[in-house]
């Protein structure tokens, strides 16, 4: 069964960790994670981002084969199934498909429509026992080629978005999706202080996990950060360990070329990612709390 992401965050800010919400884009991936997560113990939260729903059949494929991996797979640390950065037509397609948990990336409206908008969804998500993300200063990224820096969000904004009550915040704080500029200046700790003083208990979201040094990371956890997203990480080693694969080979000897052969390496792959950031983020042993 699926559980919103609610309870869990509150617990990791209370107990000065984060769980990891890790993005899946297929079977392997939410086998790998959720197997991951039973043998750490530790709760876990799957992302899924709208192209990744469209490329599995739809949110209803998702959500119905999330739900069946935990039933037929046995785990019972807490799973979440989240839409991760929602459009506003996104986070109702996935109310209607079954996830526990939505993001709704309101980043680019102007602040009244994003207000306007979050609020809606609010009283929607509470009444169905589902959690809600909202974001505030865009997060950086690759867009056309060019790699743009990591907004900082306003801490008002941010007091004005998390008074509407929503159960996490992703806040804008210099992180970027995907890979690291050499040139990265590092997160904005000024920035996490000042939200973080003006939104209180809300657990903080941090975004783009991949590639940000742990002394980095632990310092934005103490500072209350309590959901880590990772998607980047999983998707290079997974790339990884297939091309060793390959070039090594394998796929041509035997039956290598079975496709729960050629997948195995970078499912394995997956799986010591997640743990590494489990380890990282401190969620390990945390799914009984
Ligand atoms: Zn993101």
């Amino acid at each position: 069964m699926l559980v919103n992401a609610t309870d869990m965050l509150n617990k990791a800010r209370e107990g000065k960790y984060a769980v990891g919400h890790f993005n899946i884009n297929n079977l392997e991936w939410a086998k790998s994670i959720l197997l991951t997560a039973q043998e750490m113990n530790a709760p876990v939260i799957l992302g899924v981002s709208e192209g990744a729903g469209k490329y599995m059949g739809g949110f209803k494929v998702v959500a119905d084969m999330v739900k069946a991996l935990t039933d037929s797979m046995e785990i019972t640390v807490p799973v979440a199934l989240h839409l991760d950065h929602g459009t506003y037509e996104g986070c109702y397609k996935c109310i209607k498909a079954g996830f526990s948990s939505i993001m709704f990336d309101g980043s680019h409206y102007p602040i009244a429509e994003n207000v306007e908008k979050t609020k809606e969804l609010v009283a929607i998500t509470k009444a169905l026992g589902m959690s809600l993300e909202a974001e505030v200063g865009a997060i950086g990224g690759e867009e056309d080629g060019v790699i743009g820096a990591g907004e900082c969000a306003d801490p008002d904004e941010c007091k004005a978005i998390a008074d509407l009550g929503v159960n996490m915040l992703a806040a804008g704080i210099g992180n970027i999706h995907g890979k690291y500029p050499a040139n990265w200046k590092g997160l904005s700790f000024e920035t996490l202080e000042a939200v973080k003083a003006k939104v209180g208990n809300m657990p903080l979201v941090l975004h783009g996990g991949t590639g940000i040094p742990a002394d980095m990371i632990k310092k934005a956890i103490s500072l209350g950060v309590s959901k880590i997203n990772v998607n980047t990480e999983c998707q290079l080693s997974f790339a990884d360990a297939t091309r060793k694969y390959i070039e090594a080979g394998k796929d041509l000897e035997g039956k290598g070329f079975d496709p729960r052969k050629l997948l195995a390496p970078g499912a394995e792959a997956i799986k010591a990612t997640v743990k590494e950031k489990m380890e990282l983020f401190g969620s390990v042993g945390k799914a009984n709390d």
